[in-house]
């Protein structure tokens, strides 16, 4: 098939405006067409008044080779490239050993789905519930305060991106095009089909649910089994190589003790008891920058307003998201992160007496009000003390806010107007909080250090230039947003993917560093369970 890239359309454009754009593109008769796909649709909205559509599209077409020998110089007209997901390895028919993944977020789904598919049978534990009982504890604590340290918005079936806006793209670079492996995987599994073509796919809190529930049973269908609540508590390391974990360990009871010398480390950024027991098994860790600050809510018609202009409301555009930096006079960026149309904002603690803020949607993201981060980027410079000491600031955060928002898991909030100008909030504006359990209105100069606060201050109004209504009175703050990403990176060999220390180990995922979001999580565990498999492979040849 040929690709062509870059079509331009009007939003309002007709069924044959395509067929009469491929037509006019490759300078062929309408007869010569033979069928053509949409590989993906994303928008241009800089002039609000002439929306434009940008598809990309794969074509069939008589005498294919000449038409692209004909229009080789032509850089929006090429050969599509291949799509097709090619497994790198087969397990031997005797497989002497299992491999392991401890975490089924993103990144165990895909490594433990690859794995099965290419005759592994991987084992995979998790220290969460399967993912209909984790829906109740987690909606369980939003409504009535009751916090189960092991089955939250972190941890459980699915990982941190289970109630989220499912937003599926991802700016890592991807030449062998496993974010369309995951994205088929995802569809096979129940995902509407569009997000196979649309720029910006998400899927939405309750889609991705039963989504998890299908993967997990191919998973087993293929010979892989899934452990709940099983959570890893130790390692067992000898002579710098793995060889097994410790499960459940207690007071009371030594654990369960499974052994493998093949164990991708996929445990998500919240998982900080098992990095303390890491770093005390000697494994190598190191500070990495992340980023803090607070949820800003708009309604959702003033972000589309002044998104669309008059097409705001338009289907094809759907609720308008936005993406902000600004680079401050201090020195720091300040910007936008997990922007959610049409959601709300979660509370997302996995520890007690901590207040930490994200933010979800459904598929319809028809919720009043948009959400998204405002964050500060912050590195190990500004949170000295050794590998943890980001995770310390995180929960010494964390611990302040839920003590500002009343020691109740209310989180702590403010109107952007009285942010502004340093003031305590007395009371609402228009938007109207959809953080449960609750907030209370306070002063949150004090939740973040006073550079991110000035920093902040800053860029709101910068941020009004662009989206207009950002830096409104009435639109609210709520704090604190702390679990960005892994403040912590598991060091691992560029080439063999097993930790620079610890061999046979593999960290992968958000929690080592090495995704951010659910899509780069993924493709990274496509990445572990293909280095898992020919290292496997390569020992058992031996
Ligand atoms: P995780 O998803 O965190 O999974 C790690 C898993 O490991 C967890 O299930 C945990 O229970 C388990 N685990 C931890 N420790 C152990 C242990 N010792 N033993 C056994 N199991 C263990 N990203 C996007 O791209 N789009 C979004 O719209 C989006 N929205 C989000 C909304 C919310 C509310 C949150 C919290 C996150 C959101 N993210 C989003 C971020 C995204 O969820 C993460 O980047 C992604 O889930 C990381 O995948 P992972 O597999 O590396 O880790």
């Amino acid at each position: 098939m040929i690709r062509l890239t870059n079509i331009q359309l009007p939003l309002d454009h007709n069924d044959a405006a395509l067929e009469n754009a491929i037509v006019s593109m490759l300078d062929i008769n309408a007869e010569q067409l033979v069928r053509f796909d949409i590989f993906r649709r994303g928008y241009d909205a800089r002039k609000k008044t002439r929306i434009l559509l940008i598809y990309t599209l794969d074509v069939e077409v008589q005498n294919e080779s000449s038409l692209l020998e004909k229009c080789a110089d032509n850089q929006n007209i090429k050969a599509t490239p291949d799509l097709n997901y090619h497994p790198v390895a087969k397990a031997p028919d005797a497989l002497t050993e299992r491999p392991i993944i401890i975490g089924f977020g993103p990144c165990g789904l895909l490594a433990g789905l690859v794995l099965a598919q290419m005759g592994y049978k991987p084992l995979i534990l998790e220290r969460g519930k399967e993912v209909r009982e984790r829906t109740k504890d987690t909606f369980g604590f939003w409504r009535k305060r009751e916090l189960n340290t092991e089955s939250n918005v972190q941890f459980g079936e699915g990982g941190a991106g289970t109630f989220s806006d499912g937003k599926l793209y991802s700016q890592v670079k991807d030449p062998k095009q496993y974010s369309r492996k995951v994205l088929e995987e995802f569809v096979a599994a129940g995902a509407p089909d569009e997000i196979l073509y649309v720029s910006k796919p998400h899927i939405g809190t309750f889609r991705l649910v039963s989504m998890v529930e299908q993967m997990r049973a191919t998973i087993i269908e293929l010979g892989g089994e899934i452990r709940f609540s099983a959570r890893v508590d130790d390692l067992h390391i000898k002579n710098g190589q793995v060889t097994g974990v410790t499960l459940n360990k207690s007071e009371r009871d030594d654990g369960e003790h499974i052994a493998s010398r093949h164990i991708a480390l996929a445990v998500g950024h919240s998982a900080r008891d098992t990095f303390e027991m890491l770093l005390n098994k000697g494994v190598y860790i190191e500070a990495k920058p992340f980023s803090i600050g607070f949820r800003i809510e708009h309604e959702q018609s003033v972000i589309d307003q002044a998104r669309f202009g008059p097409n705001a409301g338009n289907p094809i555009l759907g609720a308008a998201d936005y993406k902000l930096v600004h680079h401050c006079k201090n020195g720091r960026s300040v910007y936008s992160f997990c922007m959610c149309p049409g959601g709300t904002v979660v509370a997302a603690t996995s520890e007690e007496n901590r207040v930490v803020t994200n933010g979800m949607s459904q598929y319809s993201r028809n919720e009043r009000n948009a959400n998204s981060a405002v964050v500060v980027g912050i590195d190990p410079s500004d949170y000295p003390g050794g590998p943890l000491a980001g995770i310390e600031l995180q929960r010494q955060l964390e611990s302040h806010a839920y003590i500002m928002g009343g020691s109740n898991y209310d989180a702590p909030a403010q109107t952007v107007g009285a942010f502004l100008r340093g003031e305590k909030s007395e009371q609402l504006g228009t938007v109207q909080p959809s953080f449960k359990p609750g907030i209370k209105l306070t002063d949150l100069s004090d939740a973040l250090p006073d550079f991110c606060i000035e920093a902040i201050r800053e860029a709101i109004p910068e941020f009004n230039k662009k989206i207009k209504g950002f830096s409104f009175d009435g639109a609210l703050l709520t704090g604190v947003e702390t679990r960005t990403s892994a403040p912590i990176s598991i060091k691992r060999d560029n080439n063999t993917l097993q930790s620079i220390n610890t061999q046979g180990l593999y960290p992968a995922g958000e929690g080592a560093g090495y995704a951010g979001g659910i899509m780069s999580a993924a493709i990274d565990g496509i990445k572990i369970a293909e280095a898992m498999a020919l290292h496997m492979n390569e020992e058992q040849s031996k």
